[in-house]
């Protein structure tokens, strides 16, 4: 299998995140790619490869012209505005209830208008990570468009819950959004197949309308998890969409015996979609030992997660998300890839 991989990533290098009331350690950091990467080389899972620069064109298929534009020039407006000793862009405030839009006002009013949550920092380097995490994703989505069975895009920052205008939860652009649109634009029928611990809510977003691109997810119940807003079992799709959107909500403490079974719901609602090629929104904070999450899943049921995605028999897109216990990140992340190979 191919991997995509970019350097440029290691840019994003966050120090803290607003978490829990509080400024804390950040947990998305630039040692997270590294260390999947060098296990990929342990491990022999195939070769590592730099991506294709892509134009924009299929990053504006699925976001805001004016969120695109905003993201390359948050940091210049706020070091304008704060001077150096300020790193990062971080909103204070939100257009809720009752407040106007302020996607044209100033840096605090176009920050707060563009993003969900205070969780994702905008720093000198965070635009050229995330651009390139696009290329990374389109460069997989290529390699399987062309004849590969399977490609991993080792993305960083994580994509899944940007949505078409706004950005969050350590996410700028969505890049799996992007890869399943350019696959969909060559005539394929994409589904996306979300596993990270949590709702791939700008996945979701996205293609909630849309009948063409069908949008899965086993996740921690937003009851209780992150993204807190979205993610339910009630949300099918809209419109020509209804249907072609579902939802699997567990509870804390979530161990593999309970997960594969709706995984397995997964699948076959995948299946019945008909897919064409099948992405797969990889993160691997479901693990026992992850610092942010909840569920229980041990290194060799990656593995076994891996065979089970096998089982669509699909062309597969992987693109690498959320998973924060640095240690296992390596190790698990490559038994799903392996297991998907072996099976
Ligand atoms: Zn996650």
């Amino acid at each position: 299998m191919k991997t995509f991989y970019s350097p440029i990533h290691l840019e994003h290098d966050p120090q803290v995140q607003f978490e829990g009331g509080q400024l804390q350690p950040a947990v998305e950091l630039p040692v997270r790619a590294e260390r999947v990467k060098a296990e990929i080389g342990v491990r022999r899972i195939g070769p590592i490869l730099p991506p294709t620069a892509f134009d924009d064109a299929p990053i504006l298929r699925v976001h805001d012209a004016g969120l695109v534009e905003f993201l390359g020039e948050a940091f210049d407006e706020w070091i304008k505005r704060y001077g150096k000793n300020s790193p990062a862009a971080i909103p204070s405030a939100w257009p809720a209830h009752g407040l106007r839009d302020g996607r044209h006002g100033d840096i605090e009013a176009r920050l707060g208008s563009y993003a969900f949550s205070s969780d994702t920092p905008i720093l000198r380097g965070t635009w050229a990570a995330s651009r390139e995490a696009a290329n990374v994703a389109l460069s997989a989505a290529e390699a399987v468009r062309a004849g590969e069975k399977a490609a991993f895009a080792l993305t960083r920052p994580p994509g899944h819950h940007a949505a078409g205008d706004v950005f969050g939860g350590f996410c700028y652009l969505n890049n799996i959004a992007i890869a399943a649109q350019y696959l969909a634009d060559a005539g394929l029928r994409p589904a996306v197949l979300d596993v990270d611990y949590h709702h791939g809510n700008g996945t979701q977003s996205i293609f909630y309308s849309r009948p063409d691109v069908f949008f899965c997810s086993v996740h921690a119940d937003p009851a209780f998890a992150y993204p807190h807003f979205l993610g339910f079992a009630d949300e099918h799709g809209d419109g020509a969409g209804e249907g072609a959107n579902l939802n699997l909500p567990l509870p804390a403490g979530t161990d593999w015996t309970r997960y594969d079974e709706a995984l397995g719901h997964a699948l076959a609602a995948v299946k019945a979609f008909g897919p064409d090629v099948v992405l797969v929104s990889l993160g691997l904070d479901t693990y026992i030992e992850d610092p942010i999450a909840s569920f229980r899943l041990k290194a060799a049921d990656y593995l076994r997660l891996g065979a089970r995605l096998a089982e669509l028999h699909k062309p597969t897109v992987f693109t690498f998300e959320g998973g924060y216990c640095v240690e296992a990140l390596g190790e698990i992340a490559v038994n799903v890839l392996e297991g998907f190979q072996g099976a």
